[in-house]
């Protein structure tokens, strides 16, 4: 017959897809035996949750191979994402629920004699991210196979992610995230798909058979990219989609040469360095490392990437002429812009195109996503670097840049500063090439992360390219997965959704609208509180375990997570903490809403104002946690080591979420999103998608403070002097003038000098300016948490407002108004779809 194309066809239950308890059962024992080769006395719980991956991962390859089968259809057309990180979090949970596979696995693994939640837990997360912009990557790749897109995220397969974080003597500490250690069952690699990356050395013209004159890249170094194929599944649909992630190796482990005449070890020596490229995950947050190995890193996937796209496309039997038909990529920021280089010599120098129509063909495949206006998160190289790793690529963007500067001089004909602001280099120090103006000049689209942010691209650093270009930048407003920031963050809470209006909200969030009615039931209220009240049972258990700190779960949990950096305002917080510590010992019998402010987050490990806010809310916490005379009415909880699996935990957790940077700086956010779809309410300023958030919840369901970005802008123009405030200001100054005292240092008056100093001279950020109105804000939470009837209803409004912010409505608005791509369902190829036992 002709079914070896096919997927297994599975006439009875079948070991690797059935799905009845007793197969899941025989499947997870077999795995531990031919997997792991271990009898099951002496298997290791890691053993059993290898076992137990490969189980649920065999379970996915039909559909997956399926959905690559679709995706290689000529007449189907693609969405790449291309993202420097991808913070995806464990796999398990989410790949069950998107599966539907949950509850017969459960039980398998109960009746195995396993502990289900201790298999879970024992998943080392692949931390490939810093932060937000990592972990929209991962939310969007998982609503692209939600809506049956058909998409390849490409990235680095990270030897090493994000550090693992701890905290010393209250500093943090940080230790290798070895996430590979242990194995990883999620991954297959494919080095019969590697790509060859060339580095360095020079260029040279040449005349080809034709007569015409061509450039062509001769590297001095060559390194090869294999790509680790990761299957991210669809929620309830046949779509499994791949995140293809590239190491890097040497093209060949042996330099013969250097062996042959007797040098061991340098002939091992260009395998080590070539291996460096994927080694590690930067650890900067919207900070530029204007590393060389930084830039290796981004040109290496990215030209994997495109050599990959090519590939496929070329295979279908489709010319390159139509490659932009074929394939959208989305560039997530600047990381990946050499793109825009790396197309064009692929279609000039290797592909022979003409460069018109090779531009025309860059330019219609590239899409932009900005993620910030902060200086120094933007992306720029020197010449001299960029030169000396890609020299041909330096001379494509001279010449891309020569053919827009000639015509805009006919269009801005006296304006040099038009000329400047518009040019890809910029001319300062040496020259740079400045990636947000490449990727902009490359792209058909642009898009912010929120209205605002959207906005205020369009009036800052992209203002000369808006007015070229109108309508060329967009928003698409972020969104996160429903599906684990709720139903796996949060079973309790999305038990009481379906109970009451079905499970339809899974795939389609605004349903969620329909329980606002249950705000005013009084049952329903009381469900709600419970739900919460479990949860922060949980968190302070786990809080309890991990810094040996008791919290109580009836007092407020207030609660502010996310990398640590000064615009994110982390040390305000600080300091209404300090008011409040103020308050009750002058008053000791003061009648507040208890309080637990609960941090977490990491700092770049070269940020030393990061490191130091971080001592600064430990040192804090240690002299309020250990003052009799405070008890429980406030603590102060730094957990260590913040990524996605703490963050399931945490948010769902929170009564209130701070939202505090300064109005203009953040480009969005998420964990804004995540907080408020758990019953969190917000404290927050008019920035990022906060604005958006409180749009919909209305003001009366948003705790809003602080100056708005015009207020900002007015503020400095007008000569912002912080110290001011400071004189001006007597709580504010009582609070600032105990930190200086050394009180929170054991007497040490110097440790948070720079702290202070910088909020007395400097505050860029603002913070004297809004301590006030910050301060009233929070009084006004206080009041409001001591009526849990009155806060019940406004936390019930403010989730099941959140529809807007899944991340299947940001995908949806992106494939509707800058990809025009459609969703594409995967067919099933002869397979008996009645064994998978899902909706398709
Ligand atoms: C959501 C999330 C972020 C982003 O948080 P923001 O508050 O938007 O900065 C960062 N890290 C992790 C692990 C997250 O889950």
């Amino acid at each position: 017959m002709t079914a070896f194309v096919n997927c297994p066809t599975v006439d009875i239950e079948d070991d690797r897809t059935g799905l009845s308890v007793e197969t899941l059962r025989r499947a997870l024992a077999d795995n531990l035996f031919y997997i792991q080769g271990k009898w099951p006395e002496v298997a290791s719980t890691n053993d059993f949750y290898l076992a137990l991956a490969y189980t649920v991962r065999d379970r996915m390859m039909p559909r997956w191979l399926s959905s690559t089968r679709t995706l290689m259809k000529p007449e189907v057309r693609v969405v790449t994402y291309l993202s420097a990180e991808f913070l995806l979090g464990p796999h398990l949970g989410r790949n069950l629920i998107n599966l539907g596979i949950e509850e017969p696995v459960k039980q398998a693994v109960a009746e195995s004699g396993l502990d289900f939640t201790e298999l879970i837990a024992q998943e080392e997360e692949p931390g490939l991210g810093n932060g937000g912009l990592g972990r929209l990557a991962a939310c969007y790749m998982e609503s692209l196979a939600s809506e049956q897109i058909p998409a390849i995220g490409y990235g680095i397969r990270y030897e090493f992610g994000i550090f693992d974080q701890e905290i010393r003597d209250g500093w943090q500490c940080e230790i290798t995230d070895k996430w590979l250690q242990y194995g990883n069952p999620w991954e297959i690699p494919h080095p019969e798909a590697s790509v060859t990356v060339g580095f360095g050395g020079h260029t040279e013209g040449y005349t080809d058979s034709d007569g015409r004159f061509r450039k062509r890249w001769i590297p001095g170094k060559q390194v090869k990219g294999i790509p680790y194929d990761t299957p991210i599944p669809g929620y309830r649909v046949n779509t499994v989609n791949t995140l293809r992630l590239w190491k890097a190796e040497a093209v060949e482990s042996f330099d013969f040469q250097s062996f042959n005449v007797g040098n061991y070890y340098g002939a091992v020596d260009s395998k080590v360095t070539s291996e460096n490229i994927s080694k590690v995950l930067y650890p900067n947050d919207e900070q530029l490392e204007g590393k060389q190995l930084r830039l290796e890193q981004q040109y290496f996937f990215t030209a994997c990437a495109l050599q990959d796209m090519i590939r496929i496309h070329l295979a279908s039997g489709r010319k390159l002429d139509s490659f932009c038909e074929k394939f959208t990529a989305q560039m997530n920021d600047t990381h990946p812009a050499v793109a825009v280089a790396e197309l064009m010599r692929l279609l000039v120098d290797e592909h022979g195109m003409g460069w018109d129509e090779a531009w025309a063909v860059t330019q219609k495949t590239l899409a932009y996503t900005n993620h910030t206006l902060l200086p120094e998160a933007l992306e720029k190289w020197s010449l001299s670097l960029f030169g000396s790793l890609l020299p041909r690529h330096l001379e494509i963007i001279f010449e891309i840049n020569q053919r827009f500067m000639d015509d805009m001089r006919v269009r801005y004909m006296n304006d040099p500063g038009k000329l400047a602001a518009l040019s890809l280099i910029d001319d300062n120090d040496g020259g740079y090439v400045r990636m947000a103006n490449l990727a902009s000049l490359g792209s058909y689209a642009i898009n912010g992360v929120a209205a605002l942010h959207s906005e205020l691209v369009k009036k800052t650093i992209l203002k000369d390219f808006h007015e070229l270009f109108p309508g060329k930048i967009r928003n698409v407003t972020n969104g996160v997965t429903p599906r684990r920031w709720i139903a796996l963050a949060n079973p309790r809470l999305a038990a009481l959704y379906t109970e009451k209006i079905g499970d339809g909200w899974l795939h389609n969030l605004e349903e969620i609208g329909q329980l606002e009615g249950y705000a005013d039931d009084p049952g329903f209220r009381a469900h709600w509180r419970q739900i919460k009240r479990d949860i922060k049972q949980e968190l302070a258990t786990y809080i309890y375990q991990r810094t040996g700190i008791a919290v109580s779960p009836d007092s407020m949990f207030d609660i502010l997570v996310k990398r640590i950096h000064e615009y994110k305002r982390q040390h305000l917080d600080v300091l209404h903490i300090i008011t409040l510590y103020e308050r009750l010992k002058a008053n000791p019998n003061l009648d507040m809403a208890p309080r637990t402010f609960i941090f977490g987050g990491k700092a770049a490990p070269g940020y030393a104002m990061a490191k130091l806010m971080i001592k600064f809310i430990t040192a804090v916490g240690d002299v309020i946690n250990h003052d009799p005379t405070i008890g429980d009415r406030l603590k102060v909880v730094f957990l260590p080591d913040y990524n996605v699996k703490f963050g399931q935990r945490v948010y769902p957790a929170a009564d209130l979420s701070e939202q505090i940077s300064t109005a203009g700086k953040e480009a969005s956010g998420t964990g804004n999103m995540k907080f408020s779809m758990n019953g969190a309410l917000t404290i927050g300023t008019l920035d990022g998608a906060n604005v958006e958030i409180r749009e919909l919840v209305g003001d009366d369901n948003f705790f809003l403070f602080g100056l708005t970005t015009d207020g900002v802008d007015a503020l400095k123009a007008s000569g912002y002097n912080p110290w001011d405030y400071y004189t001006s200001n007597p709580q504010l100054k009582e609070v600032i003038d105990l930190v200086q005292s050394g009180f929170f240092a054991k007497g040490d008056s110097n440790l948070f000098r720079p702290l202070t100093d910088k909020l007395l001279y400097d505050d860029p950020f603002m913070l004297m300016a809004d301590y006030q109105s910050y301060i009233d804000c929070q009084d006004r939470i206080g009041a409001a948490y001591q009526d849990q009837e009155h806060w019940s209803r406004l936390s019930i409004i403010n989730a099941v407002r959140m529809g807007k912010f899944s991340s299947d409505r940001a995908i949806r608005d992106y494939c509707r108004d800058i990809w025009q791509v459609s969703p594409a369902p995967v067919e099933m190829m002869a397979y008996d779809q009645s064994q998978a036992g899902l909706r398709v």
